[in-house]
């Protein structure tokens, strides 16, 4: 469908920005994740362990933890982040705009957190290394996981890997499988919204950076965005081969090529004309008809658009067995 977009004012004074009005989520959902996402949704005890954990844990506690000592964003504190996320959700047509703070974390990390009220948290070191066209990227990536709907089970998930399913016994069923389909949908759902902030930022140069500064914080600089995709375009190619099972194992953390992997994924997304087509013609899809797509109707609509399903395959096994990032930190 071929849409009106409007240009908006750039924050802080700075050029415009291509906005999306009443964009849907199903516009930069990546395939891999949909499928994870219907695996996860029929995963038996999924909807019993979102209960418990929400019922067990809820929204007061997770503001507690993520906010005691991170600085909210407004007009008069971080103004120009404060802007940032105003036009990030301006082109992204939020319904609502989530509160943004800012913490030291002590890495380069975002994220998006809550159970009944999503908000979004940068670390002071993110602020610190990244530039504003790339903190754009990382806002339209967070606000993108908002439109989503992804935020409560991104909560439980980051919930259950600090303190352990053993933590919510549902009696009678084990929920093993309930926790990997989980991992593997939080891991993918990061195609989708890479896609949500390259929307935002309207340069895959840009994106591309913001990623290598989530890899490898302040000496992002010194690096490539050309370099670093012709790195992801060799890792993809190498992805079932015997040196990513080699990998695999010896990565503790397995962040560095989930980021690698998730530039080569947006660069492919690019090169197929997807996101051009999306920027310079308004072709997306509208939430307005959210309700129209169902389930199973939306998945064949994106496997029909899935142009090369031989890369998404090996895509989709090279994201499988990697730790999730969450476990390192590394949310974004
Ligand atoms: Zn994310």
């Amino acid at each position: 469908m071929r849409n009106d977009r409007q240009r908006l004012p750039g924050a802080n004074g700075e050029g415009s920005r291509v906005s999306f009005p009443g964009v849907s989520f199903r516009t930069y959902e990546h395939p891999a994740a949909l499928t994870a996402l219907i695996a996860m949704k029929r995963a038996r005890g999924f909807d019993l362990l979102l209960k418990k954990v929400h019922g067990a844990v809820g929204e007061p506690v997770v503001r507690m933890q993520h906010l005691t000592s991170a600085v909210r964003v407004g007009p008069r504190q971080f103004p120009r982040l404060h802007g940032l996320k105003e036009e990030a959700a301006g082109v992204l047509d939020l319904p609502e705009t989530p509160e943004l703070y800012v913490r030291s974390m002590g890495e380069v990390n975002a994220f998006a957190v809550g159970m009944d009220r999503p908000f979004l948290v940068l670390s002071s070191e993110l602020v610190d290394v990244m530039n504003e066209d790339e903190i754009r990227f990382v806002l339209g990536h967070e606000l993108g996981h908002v439109l989503s709907g992804h935020v409560l089970y991104q909560t439980v998930a980051r919930i259950i890997a600090s303190i352990g399913l053993a933590s919510f016994p549902v009696a009678g069923l084990a929920l093993e499988a309930v926790d990997a389909a989980l991992k593997d949908w939080t891991r993918k759902s990061e195609l989708s919204c890479d896609r949500a902030g390259l929307l935002v930022a309207q340069d895959l140069d840009v994106a591309v950076r913001a990623l290598m500064k989530l890899v490898v914080g302040a000496r992002a600089e010194e690096m490539n965005p050309a370099e670093f995709l012709q790195q992801a375009a060799e890792f993809e190619l190498d992805a079932t081969g015997w040196r990513n099972r080699v990998y695999k194992h010896l990565m503790p953390s397995g962040s560095h090529p989930i980021l690698v992997l998730r530039a080569s994924e947006l660069d492919r997304w690019v090169r197929h004309g997807d996101y051009e087509r999306i920027l310079r013609s308004g072709e997306y899809e509208m939430r307005s008809e959210d309700g129209q797509a169902t389930f199973r109707g939306g998945l064949r609509d994106h496997i029909r658009e899935m142009k090369d399903k031989r890369d998404q395959k090996a895509a989709d096994r090279a994201l499988r067995g990697y730790a999730p990032p969450a476990q390192r930190g590394n949310d974004d």
